[in-house]
């Protein structure tokens, strides 16, 4: 039907690269501008340490690539995953993830097959899936090129794109003017696109929810013939001590990373994380991470290095019912973002694109397209939007108590508590029942709607069962090993002593 329609896609991150292969599956001709250059020739490692990538500001941090985007990557572009297996990514099933002690309960279900994650490096994920999209006929990858405005026409009660304005940073920042049937915008989480629609006389309302943490990581290399350390062991390599979190991502080639995640309130860790030898320090007291990253097991091949303005960020390109904006369409970060912490990103950016690419092969008529964009958007990424941010409240919330050296979840009312207690049997039931910890990990992989396994009678029941055990015990299952907060801040001065 559109096999005459173009596309002009900005941006050739992970939601752009997925919106640029779904489209031309439908049939639609796409070319991609992007402001950085091309991966580099050669291996994962070059690309990890030599692809200038200032486009992407969390290239160089760990990514968990989960259920939903490794499920549809399957479906739709099993040789794509091939390519990522040649590269040296790995693929762990879900009866990988079951721990050792709920082996035993564990019988294969239908949709376990969905629940698997690809370990590798984004830059890794990254150069793989560009060279792939670069083979496509009806692509075009065009790099080095900045999308600096848009052209805009009204048209009727909208502001219809007519064309985008690109900067050539090669031919000495020359610029031109391209135009297509339909501009997506693929730029992420610094996309311009709302401030020049809403210059152009479009209502772009912006949800914006600081989730107050800083988030650090530093990566590592694991020694020639050193195995990885097992992931199933007692300490987990992921984890809570109540004042900071923190995990390990295994990736390609033997490289890992570690991660930390602190509220904003944390001050002197906050300020430590940022040196590399004290970032080291920190995660050598935690006993899940020191199987990792001692000193006879890894070397560090970065030093620490953190990201801000973790946002969660919500953009409606819809005003009461009325499209604001024809033949535009924002995926990925750029419409909705969510703390990395949770690792959903790339999953809802291919979601995403798969949407556009439906919504725009079954529609013609512009209004239709924007209504139903919007509509599949709110209805498959709202609910993990919405999960995202709650679990940021509770988050700030027993940050906040911590802080104040409060019980972590001290509920100040009857419904609170029994909020607080269901959640804590929830943890504890999903460590020992294989059917609640199956349950959680469809959320945790986003292959059903968050929470949706609450529904199931079986689950509830445990849960129930397991809130009569109380809630200190229950909360027990939370909570990793690893020194208390006074202890963790006074051995950070005792190093600098
Ligand atoms: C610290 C951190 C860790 C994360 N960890 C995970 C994780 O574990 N799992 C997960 O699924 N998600 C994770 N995410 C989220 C994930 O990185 C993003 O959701 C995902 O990259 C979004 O894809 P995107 O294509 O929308 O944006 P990006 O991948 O950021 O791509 C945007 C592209 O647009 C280009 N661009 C920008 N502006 C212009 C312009 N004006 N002209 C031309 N090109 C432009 C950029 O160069 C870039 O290539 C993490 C995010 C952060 C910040």
């Amino acid at each position: 039907m559109s096999a005459q329609q173009r596309v002009a896609l900005v941006g050739a991150g992970i939601a752009g690269m997925c919106s640029a292969l779904a489209l031309s599956r439908k049939g639609f001709s796409v070319d991609v501008f992007e402001r950085d250059i091309p991966p580099p020739d050669g291996g994962a490692d070059r690309a990890f340490f030599d692809w200038n990538r200032r486009g992407a500001a969390q290239f160089r941090h760990p990514h968990a690539f989960l259920g939903l985007m490794c499920s549809l990557l399957e479906e739709h572009y099993p040789d794509l995953l091939d390519d990522f297996f040649a590269a040296g990514a790995r693929k762990v099933s879900f009866d990988q993830m079951v721990p050792p002690h709920l082996q035993d309960q564990y019988r294969p279900e239908a949709g376990d097959e969905k629940m698997w994650v690809l370990m590798c490096r984004r830059a890794t994920m990254e150069t793989i899936f560009r060279r792939y999209v670069e083979k496509q006929d009806n692509i075009r990858i065009v790099n080095t090129t900045y999308v600096t405005g848009i052209q805009t026409e009204q048209r009727n009660d909208q502001v219809a794109i007519t064309g985008l304005e690109l900067t050539d940073r090669i031919a000495g920042n020359q610029k031109s003017i391209f135009q297509a049937d339909i501009y997506v915008d693929a730029t992420g989480r610094a996309s311009k696109f709302g401030q020049w629609l809403t210059a152009a006389g479009a209502v772009i309302e912006e949800e914006r929810e600081d989730a107050e943490i800083v988030y650090y990581t530093r990566h590592y290399q694991l020694k020639p013939g050193v195995d990885e350390p097992d992931r199933h062991k007692e300490d987990p390599s992921a984890g809570d001590v109540g004042y900071m979190k923190y995990g390990v991502f295994p990736g390609d080639s033997g490289h890992f990373a570690l991660i930390i995640c602190l509220p904003n309130a944390e001050t002197e860790l906050r300020e430590a994380v940022k040196d590399e030898d004290r970032f080291d320090a920190i995660c050598m007291q935690i006993p899940g991470l020191v199987p990792w990253i001692s000193k006879d097991r890894a070397e560090p091949t970065t030093p620490s290095f953190g990201i801000g303005e973790i946002h969660a960020v919500w953009r409606s390109f819809i005003k009461d019912d009325q499209p604001q904006v024809l033949n535009f369409f924002a995926v990925g970060d750029a419409s909705a973002r969510t703390n990395p912490l949770y690792g959903r990103g790339c999953s809802t950016g291919i979601l995403h694109a798969h949407i556009l690419a439906d919504t725009l092969s079954t529609r013609t008529d512009p209004i239709a397209r924007a209504v139903e964009f919007q509509k599949q958007t709110v209805e498959q990424i709202r609910p993990i939007y919405d999960a995202s941010l709650r679990e940021d409240k509770n988050g700030i919330r027993r940050a906040d108590v911590v802080m104040k050296g409060g019980e972590r979840d001290r509920a100040g009312s009857l419904k609170k508590w029994f909020g607080f207690a269901f959640g804590d049997a929830l943890a504890a039931a999903a460590r020992y029942e294989i059917h609640v910890f199956r349950g959680l990990m469809r959320t945790v992989n986003l292959v059903e709607k968050p929470g949706a396994f609450l529904e199931d009678s079986k689950i509830r029941r445990t849960v129930f069962r397991y809130m009569l055990k109380g809630r200190k015990k229950n909360g027990q299952a939370r909570v990793q090993r690893g020194p208390n907060r006074q202890e963790m801040l006074a051995s950070l001065l005792s190093d600098q002593e």
